[in-house]
């Protein structure tokens, strides 16, 4: 099998590249290094099966080739992380709405089976946990600009299913709740390597809000292996499955969970919201998954622990900070 993945060297795609030239298929990525980088694919480089493309998914002509020369197609391309996509806002929902159009666009014109990779943001502020697949997405005003992510992601799901129910296109929806592990940056916001840096420089641990915000995190390891599984389970196509860990943590105990674990010195330092992000951020308070239909579909059960993973992240960072 050849399998296609744009975006593939970011922090999921440089995963599921690994998995896939593991299990001894062809892999090839597309990715523009806007927030992917190719420290994530330097270890693929040397392996015949891996082929990449420095460019970007609006150039038709590049995806035209690559599409038609591929199997399958996981779609992970797109603008990441809270910070990001409320600095660069016209940048996130351009690339978001027009890349998953292209991709979905080219996909039909060769019938290829294409998975999408969507966000928990699309419960917006729901308020009925946990979030299950079929429940109302609730979203805030337009002047608020931080539900434009969470809109333009939803616009990717309802053209995808649009694609299925008009023109036969095999397509999944997967909604992902914090993936975590290696390779992720805290560049763009996400919180467990910005604690982990922080932890191991001893420097302030940033908990913004009151830090009773709670999150669900999945090691990108089991993510990566239930979107294998969700590709090749017919059954499958035309739904929207999310894809998660169901055990939840607050921040303010994330944050004292990663200062013990690294014997750190850091204080763990409170920020009000309207210190950390735009005046009129509204955070989500929880985000906690119903993954029985994962369960049910390809018995999706994550395993790997809180501890577990946090200690991956850890080794992972103090080996980058020692570099
Ligand atoms: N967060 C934090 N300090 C940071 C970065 C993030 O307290 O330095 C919080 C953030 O406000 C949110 C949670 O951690 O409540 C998870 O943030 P992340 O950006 O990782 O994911 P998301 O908000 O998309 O769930």
């Amino acid at each position: 099998m050849h399998v296609l993945i744009t975006g593939g060297a970011g922090f999921i795609g440089s995963h599921l590249a690994d998995l896939y030239l593991f299990q001894g298929e062809k892999v090839t990525i597309i990715d523009d290094l806007s927030t992917g980088s190719l420290s994530n694919i330097e270890h693929l480089r040397v392996h015949k099966n891996f082929h990449f493309a420095i460019e970007t998914i609006m150039n038709e002509t590049v995806m035209d080739r690559l599409i038609s020369e591929c199997d399958v197609i996981f779609h992970l391309a797109a603008a990441v992380g809270v910070e990001l996509i409320i600095n660069h806002q016209v940048q996130a929902i351009e690339t978001n709405i027009n890349g998953t159009d292209m991709v979905l666009r080219i996909a039909n014109r060769y019938k290829k089976k294409t998975l999408i990779a969507s966000t928990s943001e699309v419960y917006g502020k729901a308020e009925k946990f946990p979030f299950s697949e079929t429940d109302d997405s609730v979203f805030g005003p337009t002047i608020n600009s931080r539900w434009s992510y969470a809109c333009s992601k939803a616009i990717d799901e309802f053209l995808a299913l649009a694609y299925y129910k008009e023109k036969k296109l095999p397509v999944v929806i997967t909604r992902l709740f914090n993936t975590v592990g290696p390779r992720q940056t805290g560049q763009y916001g996400m919180v467990i390597p910005r604690f982990v840096n922080q932890a191991l420089k001893n420097e302030p641990i940033t908990v913004y809000g009151d830090g009773q915000q709670s999150r669900c995190f999945c090691h990108v390891k089991e993510v990566c292996q239930a979107f294998s599984l969700l590709m090749e389970n017919p059954e499958v196509e035309g739904e929207v499955v999310n894809i998660g860990s169901d055990q939840e943590i607050t921040i303010l105990d994330l944050a004292k969970k990663i200062k013990s674990l690294t014997g750190s010195l850091s204080e763990i330092r409170i920020i009000p919201y309207d210190q950390a992000y735009a005046k009129g951020f509204e955070d989500m308070n929880r985000r906690l998954p119903d993954i029985s239909k994962a369960h049910r579909l390809i018995g999706y059960e994550p395993k790997i622990s809180l501890d577990q993973i946090l200690e991956d992240v850890i080794s992972y960072c103090k080996q980058q900070l020692s570099a």
